[in-house]
């Protein structure tokens, strides 16, 4: 509630030609007779401008007593105003007759108040004159012209109009069950008007809220006004907008007003596809890194593993077997070797052809690779049809029960080549680790067995034991 007084002026600052035209006549009432009585508000002014008019006299203490108040004079609160007090009237409508009496009085001139009513009220602002007159016998009286100057309708729409964003106010519609079906828009700003497919206000008006966010109601855009409707609670969401004549991306602020909705949309479609374009580029990114990540991993196993049969190659195996076996002499704990050889393989590439040797190697490979356990043992192709395993923590009868059963798979094994079937076999030699040992004299040790197991029949596994007795053997023949 508000009052803004003027005293100085007033032809300038009122807008009303009723206003003005009283204010006129006042004027040419003193100028005439020195002073203004009230038979100044004749026959013909009482016709035109009554039900704006209200004629008010003093009862002391400051307070007013309406002798006459026009049906369209601001009362709000009472039924009617005639032989009531200024007292009697709510607050602000009280002081605001109070004060406009009581300065017109002080000025012994007209004065005008602009009043501002509250928001309930169909007229949002008042443009009030007020005019001190002699009644004839010398007793003041006050009469009161209230012309409603802007009604809250265009309150309203110059409020949302000097909004920087599209504005739109909806209430609620229900169905015949008091459930919120849609919302009727109430008022939309030029920028509303801009980003629809409307030409106009008025067309934009003439539909509702569900059909500014889309006809379907499937979209989200709407559920979103519903539950502001039916909740009360505010959301903020962005919103694709699809029209015939393109898209834009808003972001939309809804907030129940009243009982409706007052949805507030920024475009913000530049700095959405900015970041679409941001997201494209990190997912780009992604896919190089990801592309990277992947042939860092081929070249590393190009580096590390043997392409036929996947299992680790030389380099590999000497690597980690080196750092396997260390570990194992600082325990001092028992660490085997096997290597293994596959018997007369020349004669599978000479007979069944390179290919069907590759099955084979693959094969073996496959046996090989099966018992390992996975961070303890180290399989190798060490290279042509030659297989290593380091065994940490393995004793010589656990290494020669683990090689006797891939001997024993491996011989078990047939190999269908066409219309043939290989039957390959593997003899394996075993060391195990000593005191002071190293990588080479392991391996080493563990091919003398080898070679034993191949010269003395094959589809065998020998031990250095094998190679001492075969050196006696040898010894004792010579
Ligand atoms: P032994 O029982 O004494 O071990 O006889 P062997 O024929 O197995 O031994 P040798 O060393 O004479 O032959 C090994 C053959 O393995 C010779 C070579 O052509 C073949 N070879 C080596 N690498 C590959 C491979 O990657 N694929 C195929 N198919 N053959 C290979
Ligand atoms: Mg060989
Ligand atoms: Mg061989």
């Amino acid at each position: 509630m508000h009052n803004e007084l003027f005293i100085a002026d007033l032809e300038v600052r009122l807008r009303s030609s009723e206003a003005n035209f009283l204010l006129r006549r006042y004027r040419g009432e003193r100028n005439k007779h020195d002073q203004a009585t009230v038979a100044m508000l004749d026959r013909d002014i009482m016709r035109v401008h009554g039900p704006h008019l209200a004629l008010l006299e003093p009862v002391g203490n400051g307070e007013f007593r309406f002798l006459y108040a026009g049906a369209a004079i601001p009362s709000i609160g009472t039924d009617s105003l005639r032989a009531k007090e200024t007292s009697a009237l709510d607050n602000a409508t009280g002081e605001f007759y109070r004060l406009g009496c009581s300065e017109a009085d002080k000025a012994e001139d007209a004065i005008a108040v602009i009043h501002q009513t509250g928001m309930q009220a169909s007229v949002h602002r008042w443009e009030c004159l007020f005019l001190p007159l002699d009644d004839g016998s010398g007793q003041r009286m006050f009469a009161a012209l209230c012309i409603a100057r802007e009604t809250k309708h265009e309150f309203l729409r110059n409020l949302i109009e000097s909004l920087p964003n599209a504005v739109i106010v909806a209430r609620p519609l229900r169905d015949g069950h008091n459930e919120i079906y849609d919302a009727a828009l109430i008022a939309a700003n030029l920028r509303a008007v801009e980003y629809s497919s409307h030409d106009s206000e008025e067309g934009l008006l003439a539909t509702t809220l569900g059909h500014v966010f889309g006809e379907t109601r499937l979209s989200s855009g709407w559920d979103r006004n519903l539950t502001v409707l039916r909740s009360g609670k505010p959301q903020i969401f962005d919103y694709h907008h699809r029209t015939e004549e393109g898209s834009r991306w808003l972001q939309v602020h809804a907030a129940p007003v009243w009982d409706g909705v007052l949805v507030s949309m920024t475009d913000i479609t530049d700095m959405k596809r900015a970041f679409l374009e941001l997201e494209h580029q990190k997912k780009v990114l992604m896919d190089e890194m990801e592309q990277r990540r992947g042939l860092e991993q081929e070249l590393w196993a190009l580096a590390h593993l043997d392409p036929l049969t996947g299992l680790p190659n030389r380099r590999a195996f000497r690597d980690a077997a080196m750092l396997k076996l260390a570990e194992a002499q600082t325990a001092h704990r028992p660490c085997a070797i096997v290597t293994i050889d596959i018997d007369h393989f020349k004669h599978v590439n000479d007979a069944f052809g390179h290919g069907a040797g590759d099955t084979v190697l693959r094969r073996v490979a496959d046996i090989i690779k099966a018992p390992l356990r996975p961070n303890t043992d180290i399989g190798a192709r060490m290279g042509g049809e030659e297989f290593t395993v380091l065994l940490p923590d393995t004793d010589a009868e656990s290494a020669f029960a683990f090689a006797e059963k891939l001997r024993k798979r491996v011989e078990q094994t047939v190999v269908v080549v066409g219309e043939h079937e290989i039957r390959p076999t593997i003899s394996l030699g075993i060391a195990l680790n000593r005191k002071t040992t190293d990588l080479d004299d392991l391996i080493d040790r563990a091919d003398r067995a080898l070679y034993v197991a191949k010269r003395t029949g094959r589809n065998k596994v020998a031990t250095e034991m094998d190679v001492q007795g075969n050196q006696a053997g040898k010894t004792a023949a010579a």
